[in-house]
This record gives C-alpha cells, sequence and structure tokens, in this order.
C-alpha cells in the first residue's frame, strides 16, 4: 500500500471520495493488493462472507506490515477467529438495542437521549464493532424512509434533550443529506444537544473538509465523539481533522475499546491518552470490549482495564483519563469501573490510597452552616 500510495496525486488522496471509492472490500482485491499471504487471504475471505470487509486506502497505510501484531491490521483485517472463537456468553446483540428500539434506526435507552443510527455503512469496518450485525443490511423501512416517524417520535418525548447520531457513521453520508438531518433535529424545540458518534477523523479524515466543518459549525451547540483505539492513529492527517473541527468550535472527545492483543497495556493507552491529548482530543471513556459474537478473541479481563486504570491515575494528568466503562449484558446500561480510592469512611474520619499508594485516615468535618 505504502508503494501504491506513491503512484496517485496528492489531490486524489486527499479527496476523501477518492478514499472512499478506493477501499478495498473484498478478498481478491485484498490479495493483489496487499502483503498479505496465502492463509491470511483465505481467512479474510471466509471471514467477509459473514462480516462484510471494507477498507480505506489511507487506514491500510498505516498498517506495519512488518509487524505481525500489528494494531490497525488487527482492528480492519479479517481473521479466521472472528468465525471459530466463541465464548458462552457472546451475543449478536449483545446491549440487547433490537429491545430499545421503538421504531427503526432509534435507540431510546436513556431518558433523556436518543441514539439515531444513520446507515449501516462505514468506512471501515472495525472488526471489533458492536454492531456488526448491521453491516451492510438494508433495513426495512431504511433510516431515510423512517426519519418523519423518528421526528414525530423525538418530538413527542420533551424528556429527550440530547440527540445521539450514530451508525453505521453518519460522516459517510453526504453533506447536504447530512445537513438535512442536522437541520430537522434542531427544529424540535426540546433538543439542546446534537452529538455525533463517528470513526471518520481516524479511519478517512481527509472527509473533514472546511465545507463540511462550516455546516456542522450551524448546528451547534454540538460535540463530536471518535473513535482512536492507538496512538499509530494519531497521525498528521487526524490531527488536521480535528482542528479542523475544534476550530469550527466543536469539542472532540473519544471512546476507546480496549482490545486485547491492540491496546491492552498500560503504555499503549498512556501513550494513546496523551497523544489525544496534544491534538485536544479529551479522552472520554474506555469501553469494555463487550460480549459480540465475531468479536470475542478481543475481550480482556476486568482487571485488565482496572489495573492500567489504577496505574494511569498515579501517573498522568486527569484531562487525558477517560472512564473505564463497561456496557451491561441484557440491556442493563452503562457501568462505571475505575473502583473509588477512598477505601473506608466513619462518621468523622475516611481512609484514603493516594496516589503514591499510602494510606492516610483524613478528618471529616461537616459543615454546620
Ligand atoms: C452509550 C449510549 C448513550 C450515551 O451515553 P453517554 O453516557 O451519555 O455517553 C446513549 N444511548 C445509548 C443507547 C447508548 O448505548
Ligand atoms: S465505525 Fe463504528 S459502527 Fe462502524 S464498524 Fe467501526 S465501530 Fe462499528
Amino acid at each position: 500500500m505504502k508503494a501504491r500510495r506513491n503512484d496517485i496525486s496528492k489531490g486524489e488522496w486527499l479527496n476523501w471520495r477518492w478514499q472512499f471509492g478506493h477501499r478495498i472490500k473484498d478478498a481478491q482485491a485484498a490479495a493483489r493488493q496487499l502483503p498479505l499471504n496465502t492463509a491470511e487471504v483465505a481467512e479474510l475471505s471466509a471471514t467477509a462472507r459473514r462480516y462484510p470487509f471494507a477498507v480505506t486506502p489511507y487506514y491500510l497505510s498505516l498498517i506495519d506490515w512488518s509487524n505481525p501484531a500489528d494494531p490497525i491490521k488487527r482492528q480492519c483485517i479479517p481473521t479466521q477467529k472472528e468465525l471459530t472463537f466463541t465464548l458462552p456468553d457472546s451475543e449478536e446483540d449483545p446491549l440487547c438495542e433490537g429491545h430499545y428500539t421503538p421504531l427503526a434506526g432509534l435507540i431510546h435507552r436513556y431518558e433523556d437521549r436518543a441514539l439515531l443510527l444513520t446507515s449501516s455503512r462505514c468506512a471501515v469496518y472495525c472488526r471489533h464493532c458492536n454492531r456488526k450485525r448491521f453491516w451492510g443490511k438494508v433495513t426495512r423501512p431504511s433510516f431515510l424512509q423512517n426519519w418523519p416517524n423518528i421526528l414525530h417520535y423525538l418530538q413527542e418525548h420533551p424528556q429527550i434533550r440530547e440527540v445521539i447520531l450514530s451508525g453505521g457513521d453518519p460522516l459517510i453520508l453526504r453533506t447536504d443529506l447530512l445537513e438535512y438531518l442536522l437541520k430537522s433535529v434542531r427544529e424540535v424545540k426540546h433538543i439542546e444537544i446534537i452529538r455525533i458518534g463517528t470513526r471518520v477523523p481516524v479511519v478517512m479524515p481527509m472527509r473533514i473538509t472546511e465545507n463540511l466543518c462550516r455546516m456542522l459549525e450551524r448546528y451547534r451547540p454540538m460535540w463530536i465523539n471518535t473513535q482512536f483505539n492507538h496512538a499509530q492513529e494519531i497521525t498528521q492527517e487526524a490531527a488536521r481533522a480535528c482542528d479542523r473541527l475544534l476550530k469550527a468550535g466543536i469539542p472532540l472527545s473519544n471512546q476507546t475499546v480496549l482490545l486485547k492483543g491492540i491496546n491492552d497495556n498500560l503504555n499503549a493507552l498512556k501513550e494513546l491518552f496523551q497523544g489525544l491529548q496534544r491534538i485536544m482530543v479529551r479522552p472520554y471513556y474506555l469501553f469494555q470490549c463487550e460480549a459480540v459474537k465475531g468479536a470475542d478473541h478481543f475481550r480482556t479481563p476486568l482487571e485488565t482495564g482496572i489495573n492500567i486504570m489504577e496505574q494511569l491515575w498515579c501517573r498522568t494528568g486527569g484531562l487525558c483519563l477517560p472512564e473505564l466503562v463497561a456496557d451491561l449484558p441484557k440491556g442493563y446500561g452503562k457501568a462505571r469501573l475505575l473502583p473509588s480510592h477512598m477505601l473506608s469512611k466513619a462518621e468523622n474520619r475516611a481512609e484514603f490510597r493516594t496516589f503514591e499508594g499510602k494510606t492516610v485516615s483524613c478528618p471529616i468535618y461537616t459543615n454546620p452552616c
């Protein structure tokens, strides 16, 4: 891929339509264009029949092919484990989102937030995705056909103050179509906040054009949540995309998925979170990888994340620390995992473990005022 990058013009490389149109999407193209061995191509081919495969030339260019454990490769190239490795508790829909879907394309799990699935497509299909079940499937009615009903639902539920556009990836939609969606959400008076969940700044950063930013700016207050999972994804291109969004007045935060063999160690996460802070993307959540069929091989024990967060907490500033969260099975919702550093509390005293590992007892005053 690196070689090929030199053959194409800079203009093409930086054009998101070129990137989207030149995605590698099947085993034949992968065999032709990527340094995969025969066994890897066979695995890719078998797996992609069940779980679609697509990856942009840009994201492929981040792979260091000399590293068999490359974190980018593991996130985007299908392997046999997706078909052959399953744990007893995994599900197609681990969060029971189906149960909280009053109408196609809308998930309403938390009272004040509604999550809208804007499409079933993404620029890159992340192998660990917890919505693998949707990939490439055409839902009936389609999201857009259902849009009037979705707006009606939002109108009828004044407790919803935040709308989250998720997916599939909302930022692969045409700018005018996305604007139509944002505008109609803004017309619902009680919606205060729009949030967009997208991996585009990571996997196809050239999509973040000045034109797109000028449009998004008009629909603030808006937050964008990205998904950087490894420091190798923090490139100049990604930094530029984030900078454009920030300059349009859109704060960026990041949800990382804790992935075995990709980022499940202190150094990887420290580099990632500090790198995000440098490009002014605030680490928001670190998700325990969910019990999703086809991604079980990425799961880590609960202690892995807890131990890493404990160590990070002693070593780096709060602005690079996300909250460690598990989305509980059966749709019980998100649960925070980091234990408290208050060990015990009596009436007038509490015992704490300090960031340097000491145990101290401090007086607790009750304000009589
Ligand atoms: C995670 C999630 C949200 C957003 O939760 P926050 O804690 O506000 O980030 C909203 N809806 C659904 C269905 C979710 O899974
Ligand atoms: S971009 Fe998001 S929805 Fe799409 S495959 Fe990746 S994790 Fe899943």
